[in-house]
This record gives structure tokens, C-alpha cells and sequence, in this order.
């Protein structure tokens, strides 16, 4: 089965490490863009049978007005037989949830919700420019709760300036606390065209330490795991069961719908690309669309099926494209350094090597 990603490139404020293609809009600009999102998808309709996940993404979907996210929700019951759905979410700003919203979002069949809390350290939220504390986190659960969605997922962060391990300690207390169903955390880079990088460049903060970044990894790792939590990819970690079933498509290199500006899809066997500009979506969806060959196929499975903790299953390689990938790719050097193990069925990166995965992966493209 497929997924389908939604984009909305809004958001209320700008957080100072994001690169992410978003603006700071006024409401006819997104009444405009909310009008053709609902062109686009109903472009697809003829696949929506095929689809079992659907994720609302961003940018902040709740910079949209509550008239306006009625208003795609209205169409997407028309669309979509929800009966066929397993997994629904959509990324929320703690700090703009309330009853009336979460009451829309159950009617609308979301089942899953996925709010950026980064850190509890209200010094920290202040530099990466985020507006809610830890007490519109636990507001939000509450109402989620009280409306009956219970699967709940945190994005958390490391590795920001004037951090401690002391900090992170104190954040992975706070989600023992709230007992979630799911966590993502994040190891944050700075971006270029950033105002974090500004401040770094212009040596008013320190980045922290890449020593003490990969340990503060492996710890955040190790804490999770005491706290049952299940390390399925590099950065995500879910109780039993509650593993993100849309994203595993991503990185099971499954074929997904993407609408809305810089949105990307891959639908029967070619990937695409929505433009990233909002103004340029507003007149027409696509900037790019190119068909994989079976090499692109095979790097694009294998490489993303090292981001499961678990790897790629030699089996499931075997099967989608009959033949062995001990002999598609060249492991030596990475066995020999120890940076990929194979166990049984299965290719991963080394437990401890997790945390430079990315140089594992620029290895390879380069290979
Ligand atoms: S809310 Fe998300 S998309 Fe918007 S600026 Fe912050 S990190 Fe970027």
C-alpha cells in the first residue's frame, strides 16, 4: 500500500536552525494555496484506493485557520475511504492547540499526532525561537487525551549551543514522564542560511563539541531502551507496535503521494517534485519528474534500508530485485572497518557507529 503526504509550508514564527522550504504568510495566500492543495490532490483520486497512510506535514499545519483545515479535512473524507487508513497524523505547534481543534482533528479521523518539543529548557526554546514551554506540551497531551488520541509522537533535539548533558537528562525525564508513544530526536545541524549559523559565525555562541554530541547520542540511545522504548531508525524510537507506519514507507523505499509546495512523490516507478515556492505551486504543481533505473532502485532500497537500526533484510533484496546484494554492492571496506555488520538475514550499521551513519552513506554514494 501507498502513503500520502501533505504539505502546508506555513508557519507562525521562524525557528532559528530550520532550512526548511516555509513562509510566513497572510490568510488569502493560504485560502489560495489550501484551494489548489485540494486541485492537486483530487488529481490523484484514482490512486486513493491504494493508500493506507496519510500524513499532514510542514512547515506548521496549525498556522492554517481552523476554517481552512475544516476545509481540506472536508475534501479528504470525500476523497478517501478512511475504513482502508491505518495511520493518519498530523505535526502540530504545542503551543496552538485547543478542545475545538482536537475535536476537528478526531471527526477527521487523525489518529496520530506529532508536535515539535525539541527540549524543556526555556533558554534553549528561546534560541532556536520556538514559543511554547513544557507546560503547553503536557496542556496538549491532555487534550488530545480527552478527545481520545493517545498516539502521541515528540520531536526532540541534541547537540544545540550552550547544552549539557545535564539538559538532556532533564528532557528524557520529562518524556519518562509523559510516557509517549513515540519519539524522534534529533541531532541538529546547522544549516547555512540559518540565524543560528549567523550567531556562530559571528562568535556570540559555540557550536558543542562533536565528541560530546556523539555521546550525548549514544546516552539519549541507551536511556530510551531502559525506558522500553523500541530504536527503529536512526533517530526514532516507539513503544511496541507504535513504529511511525507512513515513515517506514520512506525508508522501506515504498511509493508514496506528495502534494503541496515541496512536496516530493514516487509513484509508479518515477519520482517527483513539487516546486518549492509557493507562488510558483500556486500556477503549476511540478518542477521535476524522473523514472528510476534498477541500479537507482536498488541504492535508493539499500541505502535507506541502513537507516532502520535493523538494516535490510537480504530476503526482501532478494525478492524485489532478484538478486543478491552481497554481490549489487561492495561491503569490504565497510565490514573491514567495521562500520556495517550482516547478521543472519539482515545488513545494519554497527550499533556504535549509528551516529556517523551520514559518513557511512556519503562513503557508499562515493563508492
Ligand atoms: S515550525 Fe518547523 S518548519 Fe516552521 S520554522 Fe520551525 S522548524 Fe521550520
Amino acid at each position: 500500500m501507498r502513503g500520502l503526504y501533505i504539505h502546508i509550508p506555513f508557519c507562525n514564527s521562524l525557528c532559528s536552525y530550520c532550512d526548511f522550504p516555509k513562509i510566513i504568510a497572510k490568510n488569502d495566500i493560504k485560502e489560495k494555496y489550501i484551494n489548489r492543495l485540494i486541485l492537486e490532490l483530487k488529481s490523484y483520486k484514482n490512486y486513493y484506493d491504494s493508500i493506507d497512510t496519510i500524513f499532514i506535514g510542514g512547515g506548521t499545519p496549525n498556522s492554517l485557520s481552523f476554517d481552512m483545515l475544516e476545509m481540506l479535512f472536508n475534501e479528504l473524507d470525500e476523497l478517501i475511504d478512511f475504513n482502508k487508513i491505518k495511520e493518519f497524523t498530523i505535526e502540530l505547534n504545542p503551543e496552538n492547540v485547543d478542545l475545538k481543534l482536537a475535536q476537528l482533528l478526531k471527526k477527521h479521523h487523525v489518529n496520530r499526532i506529532s508536535m515539535g518539543a525539541q527540549t524543556i529548557n526555556e533558554d534553549i526554546l528561546k534560541l532556536l525561537n520556538r514559543h511554547h514551554k513544557k507546560e503547553d506540551i503536557i496542556k496538549a497531551i491532555e487534550i488530545f487525551n480527552s478527545v481520545g488520541i493517545t498516539n502521541i509522537n515528540l520531536d526532540f533535539m541534541f547537540g544545540m549551543p550552550n547544552t549539557n548533558i545535564g539538559m538532556v537528562k532533564e528532557d528524557l525525564n520529562f518524556i519518562k514522564e509523559l510516557d509517549l508513544c513515540h519519539v524522534s530526536y534529533y541531532c541538529l545541524i546547522v544549516e547555512e542560511n540559518t540565524k543560528l549559523n549567523t550567531l556562530i559565525n559571528k562568535g556570540k555562541i559555540k557550536p558543542l563539541d562533536d565528541d560530546l554530541e556523539s555521546d550525548i547520542y549514544y546516552f539519549i540511545a541507551d536511556e530510551m531502551k531502559k525506558m522500553g522504548y523500541h530504536h527503529y531508525e536512526i533517530s526514532n524510537f516507539a513503544k511496541n507496535g507504535y513504529e511511525s507506519i507512513h515513515n517506514l514507507k520512506y525508508w522501506n523505499t515504498k511509493e508514496y503521494i506528495g502534494v503541496g509546495a515541496g512536496a516530493s512523490g514516487y509513484l509508479d516507478g518515477k519520482r517527483y517534485d513539487n516546486f518549492k515556492s509557493v507562488f510558483k505551486y500556486l500556477k503549476d504543481f511540478k518542477e521535476d519528474s524522473y523514472e528510476l533505473n534498477i541500479q537507482d532502485k536498488k541504492e535508493e532500497f539499500f541505502l535507506m534500508g541502513l537507516r532502520k537500526v535493523d538494516g535490510v533484510s537480504i530476503k526482501e533484496y532478494k525478492n524485489r530485485f532478484n538478486s543478491d546484494p552481497l554481490l549489487d554492492f561492495n561491503l569490504k571496506k565497510f565490514l573491514n572497518n567495521n562500520l556495517i555488520i550482516i547478521d543472519d538475514d539482515n545488513i545494519r550499521i554497527a550499533s556504535d557507529k549509528l551516529f556517523i551513519s551520514n559518513l557511512v552513506f556519503e562513503e557508499f554514494v562515493g563508492e
